[in-house]
């Protein structure tokens, strides 16, 4: 299951057409934490239907997905799923 999941970190630019890997609903969200210096931070995925998903340690942070940083992730209410 969790591979089907890895597949999608490729095509978080277009998150709104993914289809969830457990339920199929279009309802997939991620977000990145992490250093814009470094480009090396955190990678949550998760589906907004069924409430599961992954988290990744240590990724690259491409350019064009939503970023935010350590800072501003201590602040905010940061998604709550199970993971897989
Ligand atoms: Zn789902």
């Amino acid at each position: 299951m969790r591979e089907k999941w890895y597949k999608l970190i490729g095509e978080l630019a277009q998150a709104e057409k993914i289809k969830c890997p457990n339920c199929g609903k279009k309802a997939i969200d991620y977000l990145y934490i992490g250093d814009e210096e470094t480009e090396i931070g955190y990678l949550q995925i998760w589906c907004n239907e069924c409430k599961k998903g992954i988290y990744i340690s240590r990724v690259k942070i491409p350019k064009n997905v939503r970023v935010v940083s350590f800072e501003e992730s201590k602040k905010m209410k940061l998604p709550s799923y199970e993971l897989l």
